[in-house]
């Protein structure tokens, strides 16, 4: 698995590259291009916890941009843009997030910050909430196919909270936990309503 770019660390000047390797928290850092140029241990370990394939391990997108990884073109566009706000203005930048497993709600921080003398960016994910789904009290609903998947075969999950989309009332977005445990063969990602205006409506 190759996790950087093969002159990664001549592009961090006063950051040390142990520190990245050793944080508990799931980093990342991107070029001035916005290439992923650089993912730490936590990070692999956080994808391999939440279902990462091995095969996308073994072929991690080092050197792409990272729009290829945002998933809808409404955050593909939010991240870039805040992404290069930060290169231009070099001012840190905080947002938050939902990335919840079928029994635990977590929220996650995030943190960018331009590299100081260097090169780029580096974004830090900070788990800020972890409560048992239980507790929250998100109503689970069935697996019901011709409530979810399409004419097309696909059903649309929300790849902030994971929430899928309803064919006929495609408003309505239920919590059903037996595909966030396991993804359906075909779907799509996109974001559903609440979490649009909730974290990316500006
Ligand atoms: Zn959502």
């Amino acid at each position: 698995m190759k996790r950087y770019i093969d002159d990664f660390s001549s592009k961090l000047n006063r950051i040390s590259f142990k520190t990245l390797e050793e944080s508990k928290n799931s980093i990342y850092c991107l070029s001035e291009e916005l290439d992923l140029i650089y993912v730490n241990p936590a990070w692999v370990n956080f994808a391999k916890e939440n279902g990462a394939s091995i095969q996308f391990l073994k072929e991690l997108p080092i050197g792409k941009h990272i729009a290829n990884t945002f998933s809808g073109e409404s955050i593909k566009k939010f991240y870039t843009e805040n992404y290069l706000k930060v290169l231009k203005t070099g001012k840190p930048w905080r947002n938050e997030y939902e990335c919840s497993s079928k029994d635990e709600f977590r929220k996650f921080n995030q943190n960018t910050y331009p590299i100081k003398g260097g090169n780029g960016l580096i974004i830090i994910n900070t788990l800020t909430i972890n409560s048992s789904m239980k507790i929250i009290g998100r109503k689970a609903i069935k697996v019901v196919d011709q409530r979810y998947v399409n004419s097309d075969g696909f059903v649309t999950q929300c790849s902030n909270c994971r929430c899928t989309q309803r064919v006929n009332e495609p408003d309505i977005w239920d919590w059903v936990p037996e595909w966030v445990k396991e993804t359906p063969e075909n779907f799509s990602h996109s974001i559903c309503t609440i979490c649009f205006d909730y974290y990316w409506k500006n």
